[in-house]
């Protein structure tokens, strides 16, 4: 089979032939329909992650049909189109797992980090970590939302987006872009953070109601005039300082979310913190049941990203070009 391999930290990925592997017990061959691109791609060959696994093959947004099982596995049956992500597997048994918080289980692997993922034209998979397609998913565009999809999703829910709440979203790119159509979805009213007045236009498109260019004004005070603060912010931009800014646009008792994050440490005022009674959280992507949570929501409220289809062969150029700051959108990878 055709694989692009990530072969070290700082080396280009390379296009070859690998054997098609074989599913083991508690295994599926899935034939990978397509596979989007995400920038936890790039991190890994920016040696982002020190627990990665050289050679692997790269990807985690994927979706494709199970045309083999492994020995006793009855579920999910040959024919069945799956999607599969970031949260590779799991221990099974610890008390994470057991709660069905296997994205939180000490011993979880990563898809495409430390187990061949999905920028190949197969790729052996977890049975129950794979998750059935709803009807009529569109497998390309639907790729995304097995991480940028989830994360937003997840993160949202997570932080206490509801109907009505004010919900501020930084950085437009694959997790905040579906931030902002699921915050609409669920009723949330949404402010998007951009650096520059660039993305405005697409933020009003998906229904935000307000956007902010934190070039030209304060975003913490923008946020503040807005009814009183936000209270939900989800950082989807690459920038702990971006999220750091913002945090007096925060209502009392308002939520900074952190989704996207970069290597410097985030650095925030703590008397407001404590006077606000203010909190902070992470959220990675999710479990198999946050997962079908997003794929049924996105299904139900026909929530899917803009993609651009890239053949395999055009994968290394199209990391080349997120790393150099010049890609838009989400490129996925079609097989
Ligand atoms: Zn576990
Ligand atoms: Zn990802």
């Amino acid at each position: 089979m055709r694989a692009a391999i990530a072969t070290g930290v700082d080396q280009p990925l390379s296009v070859s032939d690998l054997e098609v592997p074989e599913p083991t017990a508690g295994e599926v061959l899935v034939k990978i329909t397509a596979c989007g691109v995400c920038f936890t791609d790039l991190n890994l060959l920016r040696g982002h992650y020190p627990f990665a696994r050289f050679p692997v093959v790269p990807g985690h947004e994927i979706t494709g049909t199970v045309v083999a099982v492994g020995p006793a596995v009855t579920w999910p049956e040959v024919g069945t189109m799956v999607g599969a992500q970031f949260l590779y597997d799991s221990c099974g048994h610890c008390d994470y797992c057991v709660r069905g918080e296997q994205i939180l289980c000490p011993q979880k692997r990563i898809t495409g980090i430390v187990v061949d993922g999905g920028y190949a034209q197969y790729a052996v998979l977890k049975a129950g970590f794979v998750t059935p397609l709803p009807p009529g998913l569109d497998p390309v565009a639907g790729a995304p939302l097995m991480c940028a999809g989830i994360t937003a999703f997840n993160g949202l829910r997570r932080g206490g987006a509801r109907a009505g709440s004010r919900v501020a979203v930084i950085g437009l790119g694959g997790v905040g872009g579906m931030a902002v159509r699921y915050a609409v979805a669920m009723g949330a009213r949404v402010a998007v953070v951009g650096h520059s007045r660039r993305s405005e236009d697409q933020a009003k498109q998906l229904g935000a109601e307000l956007y902010i260019a934190s070039g030209d004004t304060d975003p913490a005070v923008a946020l503040k005039a807005w009814g009183g603060g936000a209270e939900l912010i989800l950082n989807a931009a690459p920038s702990s300082a971006a999220a750091a800014a913002t945090l007096g646009g925060l209502a009392p008792d308002g939520t900074l979310l952190l989704c996207g994050y970069g290597p410097d440490p985030l650095t925030l005022p703590t008397q407001p913190m404590v006077l606000n009674r203010l909190h902070v959280m992470a959220s990675p992507s999710g479990s198999p049941h946050d997962l079908r949570d997003t794929l049924a929501f996105s299904s139900r409220h026909g929530i899917l990203p803009d993609v651009t289809p890239i053949t395999l062969d055009e994968a290394p150029g199209t990391l080349a070009a997120m790393a150099e700051g010049r890609s838009q959108g989400r490129s996925v990878i079609v097989f």
